[in-house]
């Protein structure tokens, strides 16, 4: 394993345990504050730390030297887990969009309801 790789999983270990920190503190706020932002933050951390898990596994595959197979090294594999890293995002991104749209309608049925009562 390269020297690099070595940094790569320090500075990923270290992001982890401050990610899961941050993910557990912002979702328990904003579970007690009543907040959905602070809660949606908190599973934005912790959909970073997902990445970084993903990267750690990742480095121990890209970081391998060239063999016979893989004349070239094994670094497009970087390439694969960032693009599974930006699919990981999307994903938490839709769902973020799905909970603000469920909170918007709620509160547009909420303002409406006195309304539809007449
Ligand atoms: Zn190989």
């Amino acid at each position: 394993m390269f020297k690099s790789s070595k940094s790569i999983i320090k500075i990923t270990m270290l992001g982890l345990i401050i990610n899961l920190s941050l993910s557990v503190l912002k979702m328990l706020g904003g579970h007690v504050g009543y907040s959905q932002a602070v809660f949606a933050d908190g599973i934005h951390s912790l959909s970073d730390t997902v990445t970084d898990i993903v990267i750690l596994i990742g480095v121990k595959f890209w970081s391998k030297p060239p063999d016979f197979c893989h004349l070239y090294g094994h670094k497009r594999i970087e390439t694969f887990i960032t693009a599974f890293i930006g699919f990981i995002l999307g994903l938490v991104s839709l769902r973020l969009i799905y909970m603000l749209l469920c909170l918007f309608f709620k509160l547009i049925l909420l303002i409406l309801s006195p309304f539809m009562l007449l």
